[in-house]
């Protein structure tokens, strides 16, 4: 460590420590739609909830462990968009990317909001679009699009199918990125992060590979977490796949459109991450408060605090500034905007 420390930008993070008001509602609202009724009113919360929940959780663990900003989204296993209707998870979302919202205005030097979408199994985009829209508009920079919102059936097209492309001409018209993020499982085959959303990262690049999305949308960016669930360990696999499938090689096929995070919880994953995946494809991320929350005992470290594994990689300032941050803010066109507003 010789150079200035970088400016650190976690691509991916979550309010999973949301207040309890809010995932109270949410079950309100599941009763209401169960019983045929009206929601009750979404409760009051203050900034002051906002701020308790925040402090004590996202921004200490961000201070500690020296990120600087957190591109910042709902909590994705309770997204759940396979329950209930259109306008049910049309309401969800708009109560949820307020909540986001509320915590940009509160931290703006620290949090920059991405929203999800209510997508909902029987629904086109349209609802969809009008929310990536409004969630713009109060300066987000980039949504979660879930691939399979049926929750854990991959009963949906794939993501080249033309099913997909509304929201993609809004992505491209708003300069706004996707990351590819499915949520809770109903699928008791398929644990949610352990093997659902592994899995779903994996086959999302797989449909990506067969199509040729990216001719049709050389704009699109995605984002694909998990270090890219299999991709990247399975490299050979998909290089072979697309020369077999007669597709171009995956620098010029995907590799101008899809990026991967460094979510692997462990030093040799990310080694291999950075080894065999090109670093312009790397965007740091932690994913925290997340998925794995514990000690890992061979380390005595928090399995995601993801900086130590990049800060320990075999590679140059340049680099390492890179997937730090030069990659977001090339994937993230608004968020560079917004960050250079603040002289950061
Ligand atoms: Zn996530």
């Amino acid at each position: 460590m010789t150079a200035a420390k970088p400016f650190v930008i976690d691509c991916h993070g979550h309010y999973t420590t949301a207040p309890p008001a809010h995932d109270a509602w949410r079950e309100a609202q599941k009763a209401a739609f169960k019983a045929g009724t009206a929601a009750p009113a979404y409760p009051a919360i203050s900034d002051d909830d906002i701020r308790a929940t925040i402090e004590a959780n996202q921004l200490r663990l961000i201070r500690e462990r020296g990120a600087d900003h957190t591109i910042f989204s709902p909590r994705a296993s309770t997204m759940a968009p396979h329950f209930g209707d259109q306008a049910v998870a049309q309401v969800w979302a708009m109560a949820c990317n307020d909540l986001i919202a509320r915590v940009c205005g509160l931290y703006p030097e620290t949090f920059t909001g991405v929203c999800m979408l209510p997508q909902s199994p029987a629904a086109d985009l349209t609802a969809s679009i009008a929310e990536l829209r409004r969630c713009v508009g109060m300066g987000f920079v980039g949504c979660n699009l879930n691939p399979d919102p049926g929750g854990g059936h991959f009963a949906h097209p794939p993501l080249t199918d033309s099913y997909w492309f509304p929201i993609y001409e809004a992505m491209c018209e708003l300069d706004v990125p996707a990351m590819i993020h499915v949520s809770g499982s109903c699928n008791a085959a398929l644990h949610a992060t352990g093997a659902y959303y592994i899995a779903a990262d994996t086959v999302a690049f797989m449909q990506l590979l067969e199509g040729d999305l990216f001719a049709r949308f050389p704009g699109l960016r995605f984002i694909i977490p998990h270090g890219g669930g299999a991709v990247p360990y399975h490299w050979g696999r998909y290089r072979g796949l697309a020369d077999m499938l007669k597709k171009p090689a995956l620098d010029g096929h995907l590799m101008n459109n899809v990026w991967f995070d460094t979510c692997v919880y462990h030093q040799p994953g990310v080694n291999l991450l950075a080894e065999v995946i090109a670093s312009k494809n790397i965007l740091f991320g932690s994913e925290m408060v997340g998925a794995v929350r514990g000690i890992d005992p061979t380390t005595g470290q928090y399995f995601d605090d993801t900086k130590r594994y990049v800060d320990a990689l075999p590679i140059d300032d340049t680099t390492r500034a890179s997937i730090f941050s030069g990659n977001a803010r090339t994937v993230f066109p608004r968020l560079d905007a917004k960050l250079k507003g603040m002289g950061l």
